[in-house]
């Protein structure tokens, strides 16, 4: 049986004060249930003076394709493995549509990331106008392919997919069961046609406006893995329900 795993994208949000109420409150309450925060680079010292030697890794939501120099304002992936960190979100569609990152820099960055012995969480996922174009797939589809392209589909097995469809992060709005399933199932579909081992293992996360009150039936379809999530990670609450519904 493939693991669920749930990870928190903090976004731009928290300050010390907030983050070690947050940690506080999540650590206890996930006693031995795998999970991960994805926190602002500040903050990263914080999350492993709180997390470390507990069920939850923490990493970071962006790295740079770049080892070390005259890059002002980036960090590297040796930075990220300074503190600590276990994974790293990659791909994110609000760097993919705010900061321009392209299908190659997105490639190059999950490369760097796996190199430095960080776990990429990819993230894929179509706009509202391309799914009411009829072309999820071929959106989906052409953002692996340019990471499978670059770096083989072998290099899933030490990566985490996160379908994100765009019209539902932030939204309110979250893929139905069924949508969210038939694109997971698409995504394992297609790694399969390469490597059926790698496919069988991969966790292929939902991420688009989960919380406690929807994670249950998200969680249930058979390609859904666990989750990415945005705004409920940062509700303890929310964010512990969600990690429970994921484990049961
Ligand atoms: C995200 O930030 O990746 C995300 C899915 O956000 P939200 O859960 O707030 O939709």
């Amino acid at each position: 049986m493939r693991k669920k795993l749930v990870a928190g994208n903090w976004k731009m949000n928290g300050s010390l004060a907030e983050n070690a109420a947050l940690l506080a409150a999540i650590k206890p309450a996930l006693a031995g249930i795998e999970a991960v925060v994805c926190v602002p680079f500040p903050y990263l010292a914080q999350a492993q003076a709180s997390l470390a030697g507990s069920s939850i890794a923490w990493g970071a939501q962006n790295l740079s394709e770049q080892d070390k120099g005259a890059f002002t304002g980036e960090v590297s992936a040796a930075m990220l493995l300074d503190f600590g960190s276990k994974y790293v979100i990659v791909g994110h569609s609000e760097r993919r549509s705010l900061y321009g990152e392209s299908d190659a820099l997105v490639a190059s960055k999950y490369m760097v990331a796996q190199a430095a012995g960080l776990i990429p969480i990819l993230c894929v996922g179509e706009s509202l106008q391309e799914r009411e174009s009829g072309v999820t797939e071929a959106v989906v589809a052409r953002q692996l392919d340019a990471v499978i392209d670059a770096a083989g589909v072998g290099s899933l097995a030490n990566a985490v997919v996160a379908y994100e469809p765009v019209w539902a992060i932030g939204t309110g709005k979250t893929a139905s069961p069924e949508q969210a399933q038939a694109v997971h199932a698409f995504i394992r579909g297609k790694i399969a046609a390469l490597d059926s081992g790698v496919a069988n293992h991969l966790v292929i996360q939902y991420g688009g406006s989960v919380k406690a009150s929807n994670a249950a039936e998200l969680m249930a379809q058979p390609d859904i893995d666990g989750g990415l999530i945005g705004g409920a990670s940062l509700v303890a609450e929310e964010f512990v329900a969600i990690c429970r519904a994921a484990a049961k």
